[in-house]
């Protein structure tokens, strides 16, 4: 399964039929093959070959051996953006590719000898004694996710957003690309991994990452509402102040009542249609999962002793032998991974320094900015 390879971000960019083409070419080519297909289309202007399973085959209307074109022939799987492939193609993820993946990696090298220095090292303790108590091999399991993820305003934001949790931890940890990563075998017992275990925090970690990966859709988005509000603020403006003008050619100049009733009509009006606009930019956000990889992997589990004033708790952080590093603490308060660690007083809770600093304060002002586009 690789749905990177699959669901290749839209090329907005593309302006000739030729890249278009190829780049259907290069995606019909990827989808077959995964499916258990031969291939063989090295040019999209010419034609293709492909031998199929019966099952994609009848998915696609066509035999087990069928011409690939790019203009309609009878018998042949006619790929291009006029014909219906992509619909046909959906049919086919859909039925035939995996989203959900169960993978383990053979033992590991993992680090020997004195761990204290690393952990010193790797981590800021703000108001606490930590120590080491003790260390062993443990096998976790990390869940990757894959979401699309949308913002909808009076323009539209489309991304793939990936995450891979600890799901021991539940620390967000930055792994290769797992179906990458060599030594992968698939998993004995698929139906022990669990992705509920991870899929809140997956959400919340990805909530909190929308409004980085579209840092310039929404200035752009908010560029163009302050510019709108301009044009209104400015027309209604020009409006005001022509009804408050007596420069007027009537015989019987207005009375003030009617000047101020006028100019009252007129904020109302703008008001309306500030209110009006702002509906328009309103962002609404949807995240969604697209594929899910369950990953089981040996790691060096590090015990640790925390002693805040009088309490005292134990903790766990592992060193991951794919990144060779110690993975963060988990914020009990935010969810975020973090390295400089302080620790609640009753109950000895790891925070990130910045939900110390401002803890007691709502710290979900992050996603609310995803939601709406601050008023006027
Ligand atoms: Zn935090």
């Amino acid at each position: 399964m690789s749905h990177n390879q699959l669901h290749s971000e839209p090329n907005h960019d593309t302006n000739s039929g030729e890249s278009v083409s190829a780049e259907l070419c290069g995606f019909a080519t990827s989808l077959l093959e995964q499916c258990g297909g031969v291939v063989d289309w090295e040019r999209p202007d010419e034609a293709g070959m492909a031998v199929l399973p019966e099952s994609v085959a009848r998915l696609l209307g066509v035999g087990e051996i069928a011409p690939l074109t790019t203009h309609q022939e009878p018998g042949a799987i006619c790929i291009s953006l006029a014909s219906e492939f992509l619909d046909l193609a959906q049919v086919v993820l859909e039925s035939q590719v995996a989203r959900v993946g169960a993978f383990s990696i053979p033992d590991h090298y993992l680090k020997k000898g004195d761990l204290q220095e690393a952990v010193d090292r790797a981590f800021t303790w703000h108001n606490a004694r930590v120590r080491i108590r003790a260390m062993g091999p443990k096998e976790i399991e990390y869940h990757s996710w894959c979401f699309f993820a949308s913002l909808k305003s009076e323009d539209v934001w489309e991304s793939r957003l990936n995450v891979t949790i600890n799901a021991e931890s539940l620390v967000r940890v930055d792994l290769p690309d797992v179906l990458s990563l060599p030594d992968l075998k698939s998993s004995s017992d698929p139906a022990a991994v669990n992705p509920q275990r991870t899929f809140e925090d997956a959400v919340k970690l990805l909530q909190a990452n929308v409004p980085v990966a579209a840092a310039n859709f929404i200035s752009r988005m908010e560029g163009r509402l302050e510019r709108d509000r301009k044009r209104l603020r400015d027309y209604y403006g020009a409006l005001s102040r022509e009804a408050g003008s007596s420069k007027r050619r009537t015989a019987t100049p207005p009375n003030p009542e009617e000047i101020a009733a006028r100019g009252r009509a007129v904020d109302l009006e703008l008001d309306r249609k500030l209110f009006e606009l702002r509906d328009r930019y309103q962002m609404e956000a949807s995240l969604q999962p697209i594929a899910f990889i369950g990953l089981r992997l040996n790691v060096l589990a590090v015990e640790l002793i925390v002693q805040r004033k009088r309490a005292e708790r134990m903790i766990h952080i592992y060193w991951n032998p794919l990144t060779k590093r110690l993975e963060p603490l988990r914020c009990s308060h935010c969810g975020q991974g973090t390295y400089s660690v302080a620790f609640t007083d009753e109950d000895v809770a790891p925070l990130c320094v910045n939900c110390h600093h401002s803890r007691g304060s709502d710290n979900r002002t992050v996603s609310k900015a995803v939601a709406v586009i601050p008023g006027r």
